[in-house]
């Protein structure tokens, strides 16, 4: 059994086991200041399944275009069917999912779900990986979301790349609804993949899960428990290798995948206190850094 994995930039991967081709997320097509990842949504002309692990568009944007050129069937929230059924794609091609399922994706893959968490995104993030940030805790809906619009129009006063961002998250497939953040454990018989695409977790429904590889979201302010870390976004990426205690540990999430809002966080240099923190609270694991297309190998 072979089992390959490309990561197409922001929390897209494909997975590829044999003859199966499974996309987690389908979000490849940027903002044109975003580094290109080698590949379109439309250039894609095989994948049997996409796990889409939340409804925001840089997540499902793509889907759309996949599953109708290539008769993909999607596995993802409510909010995700909605999404693309007002994209045409057909009922029959959409799989529902909340947390708690096991879909059969060929006789030997099979994936489950799990209820998972988005990031505080109505929260005070840090500017670095590993810049502490506190605070916010115990607050209600209101009190999180006052006045905070991250969809807002571009205006004529925006510098030009602002105007061009706004735009694209204003036009892309997509809710503003988070529609449940879910996460996937894909099981081979070589070993099992844990994926999700937003840095948050149900810290007891994640701890026995014991994947042979994590792939975890490293961005924004990390949602523990629902509550927002207080630490650093590093330090969430280490609780994550201490619950999960996977071998081989891969980040998404992380590239500069829609500038000017965001930073490159993906290079050697800067995941350099992502391997220190790694390395101090579970050594055992080890951080593989793939770059875009790279067809990295896995459970070997
Ligand atoms: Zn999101």
């Amino acid at each position: 059994m072979t089992v390959t994995l490309d990561w197409l930039g922001c929390a897209t991967f494909r997975l590829t086991v044999d003859d199966l081709v499974i996309f987690l997320d389908a979000y490849i097509d940027r903002v044109p200041s975003a580094p290109p990842v080698g590949i379109t949504a439309a250039e894609v002309d095989r994948a049997d399944y996409i796990l889409i692990g939340h409804s925001h568009f840089d997540h499902i944007a793509g889907a759309e275009v996949i599953a109708a050129n290539t008769g993909a069937k999607v596995i993802g929230s409510n909010e995700s069917a909605r999404v693309l059924l007002e994209q045409d794609i057909p009922a029959d091609q959409l799989f529902r999912a909340q947390g708690g399922e096991h879909y059969r994706l060929s006789d030997d893959v099979t994936v489950r779900v799990y209820p998972s968490l988005h990031s505080c995104i109505w929260s005070t993030a840090s500017s670095t990986p590993e810049e502490v940030v506190l605070g916010d805790y115990g607050l209600t809906e209101d009190q999180r979301w006052g006045s905070l619009n991250v969809w807002r129009q571009s205006s004529p006063d925006d510098p030009p790349e602002t105007q061009a961002m706004l735009e694209h998250l204003n036009c892309s497939t997509g809710s503003r609804e988070i529609g449940g953040a879910l996460a996937f454990v894909i099981e081979t018989p070589q070993g099992s993949i844990f994926y999700h695409d937003t840095s948050g977790c149900w810290t007891r429904v994640i701890s026995d899960l014991r994947p042979d590889v994590a792939l975890v979201a490293m961005a924004g302010r990390a949602n523990i428990d629902g509550e927002p870390i207080q630490g650093s976004l590093t330090q969430f990426v280490g609780r994550m290798a201490s619950m999960l205690r996977p071998k081989q540990m891969i980040l998404g999430h992380h590239d500069n995948w829609m500038p000017p809002m965001t930073l490159d966080m993906s290079s050697e240099e800067a995941l350099g206190p992502v391997r220190e923190e790694i390395a101090r609270v579970e050594p055992r694991v080890s951080l593989v850094n793939v770059g875009y297309l790279e067809g990295t190998r896995l459970l070997e």
